[in-house]
């Protein structure tokens, strides 16, 4: 039996330091704590996220900021539009969506400020609000992403228990698309042992080109204190001969080694290429001031994507983070500190990145784009 439990919010609108170069939000919004669909694998009950007393309740107690409309209506007033992601924790479309609509009122009010919207879940349910998803999509950008992560039924009751089948999903996906919503697959977490075979990969990646724009790949399955043990209670009670694979797995550490996160982000990286469907969401287009600017901005966090998945190495690609921020940040147009040779003065804007701007002013792409987006490409050949 859930509970709902209804609280109010000081805030609504949290704003990231960075943006993001998966879901390129900046801002993130949760109506919601808590989560009625109890994915055993979820992270949002570690402890860093967690409200709840026990970590148990996260799927049993279901907090709703029900003042969150009114809230966000202030907070938009003084903030300029950017993408905003919708939920970074908690799925906003689990079922109290039905009941609260609090996802739908805040998208009411995202939709007339012109906010563009980046929309990540496991229902269908989103395609009740594609009326306002259609607005936002031709006033400015929206892009949705529903999650799956296998059509194994017999696996799937053990790790998403109470999330709608991945078939409605894809045919939401579809739907979404046929509406000029861009939508498509985020394929995570390849779940270690359970998920990760060539098979299911495959699988997952060729049925979602039938229907998707993208899929994003997310080998690197966290493992961190109340989700890791509630995790291996769940390899305990089901999958006890998986206990000591994940032991030697993971060891001390909150994620997989590097290498393994490599070999399956190739592997998937490989299918995407025979199914021709994008591994990354496109950069977005919306109406803002030095648009050529943040155009530059995602060309640099397009390229520091790619680093990090061939490498997993979440630092791979600092360098370019820095950069891109630097420009986003500018109040003066980036090719005017072209034409003037000032590029590399730009803090974080050395020679290779200044070289890498000048071609993307020119020819709207890069080679070091190309390369970053090929070189695996190059290598199977
Ligand atoms: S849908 Fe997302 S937030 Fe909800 S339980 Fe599953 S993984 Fe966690």
């Amino acid at each position: 039996m859930v509970k709902f439990v209804e609280i109010k919010a000081k805030s609504i609108l949290q704003k990231q330091k960075f943006r993001d170069n998966w879901f390129w939000n900046r801002y993130g919004i949760n109506p919601y704590r808590g989560c009625q669909f109890a994915c055993n694998y979820c992270d949002a009950i570690t402890e860093k996220y967690l409200v709840h007393k026990d970590y148990k309740d996260f799927s049993r107690i279901i907090y709703t900021k029900k003042n969150a409309p009114s809230v966000l209506e202030k907070e938009v007033r003084t903030r300029k539009p950017d993408v905003v992601a919708m939920s970074g924790v908690t799925d906003p479309y689990q079922p109290a969506e039905k009941k609260y609509e609090l996802t739908r009122k805040i998208l009411e009010i995202l939709g007339r400020r012109k906010f563009p919207v980046h929309i990540i879940t496991k229902s269908d349910l989103v395609l009740r609000d594609i009326d306002l998803l259609r607005e936002i999509a031709e006033h400015t950008w929206c892009s949705v992403s529903l999650t799956i992560i296998t059509f194994n039924k017999d696996l799937l009751p053990y790790l998403e228990p109470f999330a709608p089948s991945p078939e409605r999903r894809l045919k939401a996906v579809d739907k979404l698309n046929k509406e000029g919503i861009q939508a498509g697959i985020d394929f995570t977490p390849i779940v270690p042992y359970l998920l990760d075979s060539p098979e299911n990969i495959e699988e997952v990646i060729k049925r979602a080109s039938e229907y998707a724009e993208y899929i994003l790949i997310g080998a690197g399955m966290t493992l961190r204190s109340n989700q890791r043990i509630r995790f291996f209670e769940l390899l305990n009670k089901h999958f006890p001969e998986l206990v000591g694979k994940y032991e030697n797995l993971y060891d001390k550490q909150e994620n997989p080694p590097q290498d393994y996160i490599v070999r399956l982000n190739r592997a998937a990286y490989e299918f995407c290429k025979k199914y021709g469907i994008k591994n990354y969401i496109p950069p977005p287009c919306f109406e803002r001031a030095q648009r050529e600017n943040f155009d530059v901005a995602n060309h640099l966090l397009l390229i520091a994507f790619f680093k990090e998945f061939k490498s997993a190495n979440p630092y791979s690609a600092w360098a370019y983070h820095k950069a891109s921020q630097t420009i986003e940040d500018l109040n003066e147009s980036i090719t005017e500190i072209s034409k003037r040779k000032a590029l590399e003065e730009l803090p974080g804007v050395g020679k290779s990145i200044s070289r890498v701007i000048e071609e993307f002013l020119i020819n709207a792409k890069s080679e070091r784009l190309e390369k970053e987006m090929n070189t695996w490409y190059n290598k199977i050949k």
